[in-house]
C-alpha cells in the first residue's frame, strides 16, 4: 500500500487545485517557511478523518477552508481527495485503488465518499484503522509532537503504546458500541 496522489482545493492556502503525485519511497516536501508544508500534511489527516480543529492547527474546524487574500476572496468550501494503492489489498475493500474524498462547506455541512460513493465519515475511519491509518493514528509525526511525546504523562504515553499495538482500535468499537 501506497499513497499516489493528493488533490487539495480550498483548504488551507491552496486557493486553487493543486496535485500531488507520490511515488513510492521517500516524498520530501521543500519550502520557504509560511509556504504551505504543514498544511499539505494537515489535508492527508483530514481526508483520513481527522476531526480536531486543534491537531490541524486551527480554532474551528472552518478554518481548513481557505480564508482568503489580500488579492482573493474567501472560498465557500475545502475538498481533499486521496488516492491510495490498494494492490497488496493492506485496506479492507475489493478495489486496488482506493480514493477517499472529504469536502467542508462554509454553511456547515460536510461530505465523504470513498471511490466516488458517498459514505460516513464513520466508514472512512473503519476503513483505514484496520490498515493502521487516519484519525488519531501516530503515522503523521507534526512539528513539534515529539516533544510532545517526550513530555508525556504516564496515561498519554500508554495511549502512544496502545495505539501503536493496535488496540486502541478496539476500544473505540467498544465505546462506540456501548454508547449505542
Ligand atoms: P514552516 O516552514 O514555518 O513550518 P510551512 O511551510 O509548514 O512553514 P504552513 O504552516 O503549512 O507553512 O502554512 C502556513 C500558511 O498557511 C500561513 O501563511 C497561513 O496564513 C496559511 N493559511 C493557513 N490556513 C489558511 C486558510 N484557511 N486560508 C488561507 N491561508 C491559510
Ligand atoms: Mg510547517
Amino acid at each position: 500500500m501506497h499513497l499516489k496522489n493528493l488533490t487539495i482545493r480550498g483548504f488551507k492556502s491552496f486557493a486553487s487545485a493543486t496535485s500531488f503525485t507520490f511515488e513510492p519511497g521517500v516524498t520530501a516536501i521543500v519550502g520557504p517557511n509560511g509556504s504551505g508544508k504543514s498544511n499539505v500534511v494537515d489535508a492527508l489527516s483530514w481526508v483520513m478523518g481527522e476531526q480536531g480543529a486543534k491537531t490541524l492547527r486551527g480554532g474551528k474546524m472552518e478554518d481548513v477552508i481557505f480564508a482568503g487574500t489580500a488579492g482573493r476572496p474567501p472560498l465557500g468550501r475545502a475538498h481533499v481527495s486521496l488516492t491510495i494503492d490498494n494492490a497488496d489489498g493492506a485496506l479492507p475493500i475489493d478495489y486496488s485503488e482506493v480514493t477517499i474524498s472529504r469536502t467542508l462547506f462554509r454553511t456547515g455541512g460536510s461530505e465523504y465518499a470513498i471511490n466516488g460513493s458517498s459514505c460516513r465519515l464513520l466508514d472512512i475511519q473503519e476503513l483505514l484503522s484496520d490498515s493502521g491509518l487516519g484519525r488519531e493514528m501516530h503515522v503523521i509525526v507534526g512539528q513539534g509532537q515529539l516533544d510532545r511525546i517526550l513530555h508525556a504523562t504516564p496515561e498519554d504515553r500508554r495511549g502512544f503504546i496502545e495505539e501503536a499495538a493496535g488496540i486502541l482500535k478496539h476500544r473505540r468499537r467498544k465505546e462506540r458500541t456501548l454508547r449505542k
